[in-house]
């Protein structure tokens, strides 16, 4: 049995960490086991699905390396659907239910006032055709409920949560399919899991308690329940996801410069008992995946680690994995000089252009001299290793050291205070130019 993974997106939005933290596990999970990865667009909605929000995720998927190995779509599975649910009819596993949201909610306060547990009382069920009959009568059109069977007993054990158990007695039918005709999600969710062989459920905590009713529809429909792993969710530094992190689709960390290899390295170990660690490349994350390492406890984003952990990732890159990315001319010994100093591999540019320059530097008055006898010294150097030569003469026959030394050179050659090594800068810079910056100063 090829093990099968999906995410299953509803593009009703763009997607945030948490849903990027699912769609990874569940690729880790189908490489590690040698298996597939799907994408599942969940679009039974037509009013709040937008076509821009499909092409988004696949976007921010592509970005990111998570390939499926297959997309699909409920929109184009209706008939199927339809199918099945006619099935469950057929066996009296769904039945029609009258009942306006106004009535629902007035009996759930009541219970809760009485303090009992608000499940639905399964009025409908009670109903003749009669009654039945009546209701349509008068233009009342019904929404469609799973019933569960209450003598079954709904246990599952859970990859992260360990043995899950539910009364289906102490909770309510769920509601399937609208007055209207449309559909819940889930039971097609069920019956997509069935037709497209899916093994391994990974999606977020919130979804225990549709696991339990799910877990009877898979039975309901003859067939085997796929394995459950229901992962704590995310929360942001200050608690609970935030609107901020909630809402701040994926492209907002393309646009600020994150290598998406950093998302990766973070969201495949937040949460787990593994160290988060800057690794530049996937397969020893894949390797040590495993949802036995996951905790129980909320796992917490915070975007100040991603772009440190991007930072790090930055620093490992080799010149060839970059070289589409850099300015024009940049070459690879300019790459190894300027890499140490960047958060972000936009932020070659900027470095670049100071290799390139021109560069403008305001130089204190009292330096100038000093400069005028760094050009001097300059024009005679040998210019194979010119840095340690440069400030070696200049030391001697100035009697300059430290800051006094260093920053009026920097600052000319430069134009800035701070930067990357000048030993590795100064050559790149070159001869001509140096004397120029230097001259000029
Ligand atoms: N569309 C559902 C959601 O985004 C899918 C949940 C699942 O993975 O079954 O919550």
């Amino acid at each position: 049995m090829t093990v099968t993974t999906r995410f299953a997106p509803s593009p009703t939005g763009k997607l945030h960490v948490g849903n990027l933290r699912t769609a990874l596990h569940n690729w880790m999970f189908a490489k590690k086991q040698g298996g597939r990865f799907l994408l599942r667009i969940d679009d039974t909605d037509a009013e709040r699905s937008e076509e821009a929000f499909v092409e988004a995720i696949r976007a921010d998927l592509a970005w990111l390396g998570l390939n499926p190995d297959g997309e699909e779509r409920q929109s184009a599975r209706f008939d199927r659907y339809e199918a099945r649910f006619e099935e469950l009819k057929a066996a009296g596993r769904v039945y029609p239910a009258y009942e306006t949201a106004q009535e629902l909610e007035l009996r759930r306060k009541v219970l809760l006032g009485r303090g009992l547990p608000p499940v639905y009382d399964r009025a409908a069920l009670a109903l003749t055709d009669a009654d039945r009959a009546k209701l349509e009568a008068e233009g009342i059109r019904p929404h469609w409920r799973f019933r569960l069977d209450h003598d079954a007993m709904i246990e599952w054990d859970d990859l992260v949560r360990g043995p899950q158990r539910f009364d289906p007695k102490t909770m309510s039918d769920p509601v399937v399919r609208r007055a209207d005709g449309s559909w819940l999600y889930l039971l097609p969710s069920v019956i997509d899991d069935i037709d497209m062989a899916i093994t391994h459920v990974v999606r977020g905590e919130d979804h225990v308690s549709n696991t339990a009713t799910q877990l009877q529809m898979f039975a309901a429909l003859g067939a085997a329940a796929p394995r459950f792993a229901h992962e704590a969710l995310l929360t942001g530094v200050e608690g609970k996801l935030s609107k901020r992190l909630g809402s701040l689709g994926i492209e907002h960390f393309r646009e600020i410069g994150i290598e998406p290899q950093a998302l990766i390295a973070l969201l495949a170990r937040l949460g787990t008992s593994d160290p988060v660690e800057p690794l530049a490349d996937s397969a020893p994350l894949i390797e040590s995946f495993d949802f036995a390492r996951f905790g129980r406890a909320p796992a917490r984003f915070d975007e100040e680690e991603l772009a440190q952990l991007g930072a790090r990732i930055v620093h490992q890159l080799d010149y060839a994995a970059v070289k589409g990315r850099l300015p024009a001319g940049m070459t690879e010994a300019g790459w190894a000089a300027i890499r140490p100093n960047l958060s972000t591999i936009a932020e070659a540019a900027d470095w670049w252009s100071v290799v390139e320059g021109p560069v403008t530097a305001s130089i204190a008055e009292e330096d100038r001299p000093f400069l005028g006898q760094a050009a001097e010294v300059a024009a005679t150097l040998d210019w194979s290793n010119p840095w340690p030569a440069l400030t070696g003469a200049l030391k001697e026959s100035t009697g300059r050291k430290g800051r006094a030394l260093f920053l009026p050179l920097r600052l000319a050659l430069t134009g800035r205070e701070h930067g990357p090594d000048m030993a590795a800068l100064l050559p790149l810079i070159g001869k001509d130019a140096a004397l120029e910056r230097l001259g000029s100063a």
